[in-house]
């Protein structure tokens, strides 16, 4: 079939919305009409040619949209459902599915080994991020839908697929944290502001918050955040003890992708405690960690991927504190747009001063 995307065809180069091919789907594969798909950090981080990849590509990868067709075999979802879509791609008996962390998962795909986009030359185009959303229809491995309330708007809903699964996944899959617990979260963007009310809903106190933007610290307040720290005009090392009476944090998670950040982190972690790093900074970046402290604090520090989601378990019980009022999704999204502004929207989410932009079809 033929549908609308923005195609990058140069790392760093505004897209090119254009009317590509997409395929049919095949055997437990789901054809989705895009709703609505969120602008999230790692879709900038490829389109800058920051983790490499093949170009052409359509990215766009935190969406969500309704079933307009299932390939054979899919008996869990069927047209006119309303799905989240996320990039986690698993086949539940794999040793990483079976050990449940399925975002590990080590099955290949079809839609892994042949791309379902063509540009209308017939030149393959990247599945971005295995979604490719920033497009009027995407195909997906039905591992990747998860069926969510047709009540439920769906440009909320979008935000789902990975910031939330991300930032709250990270407080309470990957940490576990107990209540009463101390928690230190660097970064209040769409993936921070999870982890901060991930840790209220954990009874986390306090919930500092550290930003270098004054917007993002007043949306952490409203998110959970019992303290805030601004880290252009404070000593976030001193401000973070005096505000956990003059103690190191039971958990730091960071959600900037950075090495300044990562190593900022690991320095505010108590002895016995830990630090989650759940951003990504680009290919290659290092970060300085003295081992021997590390040893000799009995220090951890964890790696979070995808708030070690597990989709089919964790999106329903989000749409569940969501309905009933108890997680924050709509004060996520800063802005809509349309595909074709979709450059817009990108400088948008690059300078942050956006949570969350959404492009909604
Ligand atoms: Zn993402
Ligand atoms: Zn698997």
């Amino acid at each position: 079939m033929k549908t609308k995307a923005a195609v990058c065809r140069a790392f760093g180069k505004p897209l090119t919305v254009e009317t590509i091919d997409l395929a049919d789907p095949g055997p437990g594969e789901v054809l989705i009409r895009t709703a609505a798909c969120a602008i999230c950090h790692s879709d900038i981080f490829y389109l800058d040619g920051a983790w490499g990849g093949d170009l052409p590509a359509v990215y766009g990868h935190e969406a969500a949209g309704v079933v307009e067709a299932v390939g054979p075999g899919v008996a869990r979802l069927k047209p006119s459902d309303h799905v989240v879509a996320t990039l986690i791609r698993n086949c539940g008996f794999c040793a990483p599915c079976a050990e449940g962390a399925p975002v590990f998962c080590e099955e290949v795909f079809p839609l892994d080994r042949n791309t379902p986009l063509h540009d209308s030359a017939g030149a393959r185009i990247a599945h971005g991020l295995r979604t490719g959303a920033f497009a009027e229809h995407l195909l997906v491995d039905q591992s990747q839908a998860i069926a969510i309330p047709k009540d439920m708007a769906l440009d909320s809903a979008a935000l789902i697929a990975c910031g939330v699964l991300t930032g709250l996944g990270a407080v309470i899959n990957t940490a576990g944290v107990k209540a009463g617990s101390s928690v230190v979260v660097i970064g209040c963007g769409g993936v921070g502001l999870n982890s901060i009310q991930g840790a209220r809903l954990a009874g986390a106190s306090p919930i500092i918050a550290v930003d270098v933007e004054p917007m993002k610290l007043a949306a952490a307040r409203e998110f959970g955040a019992t303290e805030t720290i601004n880290a252009k005009s404070e000593d976030v090392r001193e401000r973070a003890a005096a505000l956990n009476g003059g103690r190191k944090a039971d958990w730091v998670f960071v959600s900037v992708g950075a090495k300044g950040a990562a190593e900022q982190g690991v320095s505010l972690m108590k002895r016995n405690g830990a630090t989650v790093l759940v951003g990504m900074p680009p290919s290659g970046v290092m970060a300085a960690i003295d081992p021997g402290w590390l040893a000799a604090d009995g220090q951890r520090i964890l790696g979070s991927k995808m708030g070690s989601a597990r989709p089919a378990i964790d999106v329903p019980m989000i749409v569940r504190l969501y309905r009933e009022g108890r997680l924050k999704l709509d004060q996520l999204i800063s802005a809509r747009y349309r595909l074709e502004s979709i450059n817009e929207a990108l400088a948008s989410s690059r300078s942050g001063a956006a949570l969350r932009n959404v492009i909604v079809f």
